[in-house]
């Protein structure tokens, strides 16, 4: 149903593109995503803290979303002398898979276009017209770029902006619950645990299965560990994959060059406390990323948006990523709403905050990232420092 009579292009059918795609239909647009690559996207399978905003997208599109994840009743910060602090936080933890899958099958097929790479977009009047590789060229009145970091929109419209490397790295990895000692996944299950140490910090949470279970046993302990390296000297090693390619930011499950794998390896059984070094031990498929910085001065521009990792990438801390480009979704249509679907007052009225929140987060992300990577002298903090994720 095209109510409004107006039409959206999204590029970029992950998350963000998702969200915005989705929301927008329930304000009465059409929306046609076109998504770059040519197969249903597969999760490096980590997980998502579930925040409100991810909630509000699903009720508003009317996805069921009473089973969105898995409970965390508690945080344990593990200390070196196998002491725990302890400390009361309830959350609920998802999977990338768990948020896409549903979003995925909301999202009619027909209007969902695969194998579509945009390289231009021009304008035309009062429309906009999204330019594809394959040649081909689809006219809107609202052109939205949802196409993640290495953003082909951003860089037409602010080609001097692009993600700066953080200085560490996220190794990450996924263990199906039967494949952990039972002692180990006593203290793992159901909570956030943490191993603070010099320069560095891992963490843990249960996420929900491979294919979205949420019963106890078919789930996965899903950890991230930041390590600091050299941008020049280590970082090209780090990012070399197992056949010799240089990848831009991240290694998939399976792609790590067993030289670097091994030295994660055995690094893990030097330096992380016992119940870690045995979950690092029982990961068959560790992967890594590494973590960036971008922030933009201007989300919109006329009759196009950027959101989601587009315009900004939070720090992983902040637990943010995914749920920002939600309440950009959610944000978005409610500003078309008020202003009567003129799209370029609408994009004016919607970007102040959203540039707001994306910079708070930016920020946010920066302190808690340094101050955890950078802690010199002490083999262990004397508070913890509470991490969103
Ligand atoms: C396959 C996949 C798995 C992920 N798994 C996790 C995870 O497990 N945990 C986690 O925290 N985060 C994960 N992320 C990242 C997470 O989705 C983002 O950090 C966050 O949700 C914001 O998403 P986004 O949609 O803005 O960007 P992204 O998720 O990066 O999506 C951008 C999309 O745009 C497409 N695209 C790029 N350029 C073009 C172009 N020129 N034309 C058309 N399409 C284009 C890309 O193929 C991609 O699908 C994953 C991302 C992807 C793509």
């Amino acid at each position: 149903m095209n109510l409004s009579g107006n039409r959206a292009i999204v590029i970029g059918g992950s998350l963000a593109g998702l969200f915005a795609g989705t929301l927008l239909r329930s304000i009465g647009w059409q929306v046609d995503i076109y998504e770059r690559s040519p197969h249903t996207l597969d999760s490096r399978g980590g997980g998502v803290v579930l925040q409100p905003d991810v909630v509000e997208a699903f009720q508003r599109a009317g996805i069921p979303h009473e089973a969105l994840g898995v409970p965390a009743h508690e945080r344990y910060y593990l200390q070196r002398d196998g002491s725990i602090q302890r400390m009361p936080m309830r959350q609920t933890l998802t999977s990338w898979n768990l948020l896409y899958g549903n979003l995925r099958r909301h999202f009619p097929d027909a209007h969902y276009h695969q194998g579509k790479v945009l390289t231009n977009f021009q304008l035309e009047g009062e429309q906009i017209v999204a330019i594809f590789a394959d040649g081909t060229r689809e006219i809107s009145d609202l052109l939205i770029g949802a196409d993640g970091a290495n953003s082909t929109m951003r860089q037409l419209l602010l080609p001097t902006y692009s993600p700066l490397y953080a200085g560490y790295v996220g190794y990450r990895g996924l263990v199906n619950e039967p494949d952990l000692d039972p002692e180990t996944a006593a203290i793992f299950t159901e909570r956030f645990v943490f191993y603070q140490f010099r320069n560095s910090h891992i963490l843990q949470y249960v996420i929900p299965g491979e294919n979205e279970s949420l019963v106890s046993g078919e789930r996965r302990f899903n950890w991230v560990w930041y390590v600091n390296y050299d941008e020049k000297t280590e970082l090209p090693s780090i990012l070399t994959d197992k056949h010799g390619k240089q990848r831009d930011y991240s290694i998939p499950p399976g792609m790590m060059a067993f030289a670097v794998e091994q030295e994660m390896r055995s690094y893990a059984n030097r330096v992380l406390v016992t119940p870690f070094q045995k979950l690092v031990a029982a990961t068959k498929e560790p992967f890594v990323q590494a973590i960036l910085d971008l922030g933009v001065p201007q989300m919109a521009f006329g009759r196009i948006a950027l959101l989601g990792d587009a315009a900004f990438i939070p720090r992983p801390h902040t637990a943010a990523s995914v749920s920002k480009g939600a309440a950009n979704a959610i944000a978005l249509a409610d500003a078309l709403v008020a202003q009567n679907h003129h799209v370029p007052s609408a994009l004016n009225a919607w970007e102040t905050d959203q540039l707001r929140l994306g910079m708070h987060l930016w920020k946010t992300g920066q302190d808690l990232g340094e101050r955890s990577q950078s802690m010199y002298g002490t083999d262990r903090f004397d508070e913890p420092i509470v991490q969103q994720a």
